[in-house]
Formats: structure tokens, sequence, C-alpha cells
């Protein structure tokens, strides 16, 4: 095999890779977002030593297999240098397959999948899913657009309302934003969580969480 060619190892640690007693699930690097202070926008696939650029979408199988038994982690955590609900479908089925361990789900996500499919999906996603952690990013949209050089049309604002179906729908919802980002108010991040009626959590760039 030439030396360019990434290991059975290399790929699985790609696909699921280990932070803080989780597994985290990298699923696609696909993205409705295309953030400025994301590495892969920096030139560098690179998180926290873990190498996270995909070779291809993983399978729902091959996704299982490189978690290997959920029952070894505290939390099963979508998270890659990709949007985990852009794969919907596979998410949910990876999700179910974890929830028979009794394993907490997580997706960390922009909050954008009702913009992309046009409907609803947070009763669907509650079914298999526990908790979701929300990119808030800036406290209005012109600071919002600035950092993650949104795809579509009303971003911000279907990012904050889907944060309220995600809670209505009974999933433990807490927002982020990056403390240090320019602009970046993280108090007056913290008070649109309150009026959501959400839980805030202050992150650090470059921290997986
Ligand atoms: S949503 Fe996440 S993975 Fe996608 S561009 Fe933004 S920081 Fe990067």
């Amino acid at each position: 095999m030439p030396d360019s060619q990434p290991t059975l190892t290399q790929q699985l640690h790609t696909v699921a890779y280990e932070l803080h007693g989780n597994c985290y699930l990298n699923i696609t690097s696909r993205c409705t977002l295309r953030c400025d202070f994301c590495p892969k926008h920096n030139r560098t696939w690179e998180v926290q030593s873990y190498d996270l650029h995909l070779e291809h979408e993983p399978t729902t199988g091959e996704v299982i297999e490189a978690m290997g038994d959920p029952r070894g982690y505290k939390e099963i955590v979508f998270c890659g240098l990709g949007e985990p609900t852009q794969r919907l479908d596979v998410l949910l089925e990876i999700a179910a397959y974890v929830k028979q361990y009794d394993i907490p789900v997580r997706i960390n996500t922009d909050g954008l999948a009702n913009l992309l499919y046009h409907r609803d999906i947070t009763g669907e996603m509650a079914t298999v899913v526990d908790k979701l952690s929300i990119s808030m990013n800036a406290q209005n949209e012109e600071l919002y657009i600035r950092h993650t050089r949104p795809k579509l049309d009303g971003a911000f604002d279907a990012m904050l309302a889907f944060s309220a179906c995600a809670k209505n729908a009974g999933m433990n919802v807490s927002m982020t934003a990056i403390d240090g980002l320019k602009g970046v108010d993280i108090p007056a991040c913290e008070r649109i969580t309150e009026r959501i009626g959400v839980d805030f959590r202050r992150r650090v760039l470059d921290e997986v969480g």
C-alpha cells in the first residue's frame, strides 16, 4: 500500500474518535455554513490531534464498526468537520442503534436542518436523540453572517426557531458561542438562550466539546 493511503486504523479514527470519555462520530464533511474560524477553512483538517478528513462519507455500517461497542462511552456525539444533519437518514439510523444500549446521544449542529429540509424534523429526531448542542455563533444576524457565511438565506432566524422547536420536541438543548471571536458578545448570546428557554455554553476556539 502506498504511504499516502490511510491505514484502516487511521480511517476508523477519522470516522469515530474518542475525547472526554465520549465517542465522537464524523459522518460528513458537507456543511450549510462556511465558518471563518473552521479548521477546514484554515487549511487543516486536524482537531485535537485527530485528522478528520474523510476519504468518503461512511455508511451506517462503517460508522457502527468504527464506533465499536457504545457501552464503553459516556455519550455518543455526532460531531466532525461537517454538519451531521446533512445526512439525516444515516444519523437517525445510527442514533437508533445506539439507543438500544441506553447510551445518551448528542448532536452538535448548526441548527439549520429545518431550513434545509423545509419541514420540522425535531419530532423525528427526538425519538432517538437526547441532547442538541446548537451553534448560535453570534448575537445578531449581521455578525452571524460575517462569521459563518451561510449558504442558505434566513439562516440566523432559522437557527433560533429550530432551537425552540427542538426544546418543545423534548430534547435537552444548549446553545453555544465562541468566546474571543471578533464582535461576539457572550452575555448577549446568553440572554438569547434565556428568552428561548434553553441552556447556554461558552465555547473556546478549537476545543471540541
Ligand atoms: S459548521 Fe462546523 S464544520 Fe461546518 S464550516 Fe462551520 S465550524 Fe466548520
